[in-house]
């Protein structure tokens, strides 16, 4: 298996509730290593841009609304199959639905305030690191 990396948001809700440490702990127990780490607040115009690719999903507008609610933590994550591996342990994007243990399982209230938000393939991975880091960034960040 390959090192990959990818792209990592603990949202609003998670943040709001003092889940940044909770969620990071699970991610670093499954083994991925946190390479750069920020928080941020996200503009209604990064958000629409973030997310543009559900730009005709009837949930679009209150997921822009929601993302720009308050700070978020973007974090580039490392490992062996870190892509799938961040997938697993985000569990479900809907809760109700998410296996036991996972994130969302853990720190999600619903389908949208759903906790965290992770890259679903190696080239949305590339995109959504270079989005809010800078190569010269991540290059002074790297072990
Ligand atoms: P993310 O892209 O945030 O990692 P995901 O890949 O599990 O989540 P997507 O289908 O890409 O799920 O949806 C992006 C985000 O939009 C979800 O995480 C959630 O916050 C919101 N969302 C998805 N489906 C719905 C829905 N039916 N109603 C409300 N919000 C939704
Ligand atoms: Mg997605």
């Amino acid at each position: 298996m390959a090192i990959e990396r990818t792209f990592s948001i603990i949202k609003p809700d998670a943040v709001a509730k003092n889940a940044i440490g909770g969620v990071t702990a699970k991610l670093e127990a499954a083994g991925l290593r946190i390479l750069a780490s920020k928080m941020v607040r996200l503009s209604e115009a990064q958000a629409k841009a973030f997310y543009v690719v559900h730009k005709e999903r009837p949930f679009y507008a209150g997921l822009v609304k929601f993302m720009t609610e308050g700070p978020v933590v973007v974090q580039v994550l490392e490992g062996e199959n870190a892509i799938a591996k961040n997938r697993e342990v985000m569990g479900a994007t809907n809760p109700e639905k998410a296996a036991a243990g996972t994130i969302r399982k853990d720190f999600a209230s619903d389908i949208e305030r759903n906790a965290v938000h992770g890259s679903d393939a190696p080239e949305t991975a590339k995109e959504e690191i270079a989005f809010f880091f800078s190569t010269a960034e991540l290059a002074a960040l790297a072990r």
